[in-house]
């Protein structure tokens, strides 16, 4: 919709950044971080596999906790799209410079595959409660 001549990005179908066109949840993110990076796009393609495979959502995020092996802009992609942060005590960091990432329901029981961690050295999505121990 055109107000005043001018539309507003937040109501446009898709956004442009540079010659990319991308969603209005990844402008969000790129607005909130100050640039789009390569490490800025690794925790969205993160944070959407952990939306989908769990559930979680930023109105849920406090049943969920979740944890980076690092601190890059990954850190910020995930904090802004599943509502994890570190202020609300429900986003970890242990930086070892790897990109692995977990997420879990703060329910969770042993070995019930409510939790899961992305491990993009080893390109695989595994359920495993090491964190949770
Ligand atoms: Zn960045």
């Amino acid at each position: 919709m055109k107000k005043h001549g001018v539309i507003n990005m937040f109501e446009a179908e898709s956004l442009r950044i540079g010659t990319v066109i991308v969603s209005h949840e990844l402008m969000g993110l790129v607005h909130y971080h100050g640039h789009l990076c390569p490490e800025l796009a690794i925790g969205y393609r993160v944070s959407k596999i952990a939306m989908t495979e769990l559930g979680i959502t930023r109105e849920n995020s406090l049943e969920y906790v979740a944890g980076a092996a690092n601190s890059s802009s990954a850190v910020d992609a995930i904090q802004y799209l599943t509502g994890c942060t570190i202020g609300k005590q429900s986003f970890f960091i242990e930086d070892t410079g790897k990109h692995v990432y977990f997420f879990a329901r703060r329910s969770l029981q042993p070995l019930t595959g409510q939790g899961l961690i992305i491990d993009l050295n080893g390109g695989l999505l595994k359920q495993n409660s090491k964190w949770y121990n």
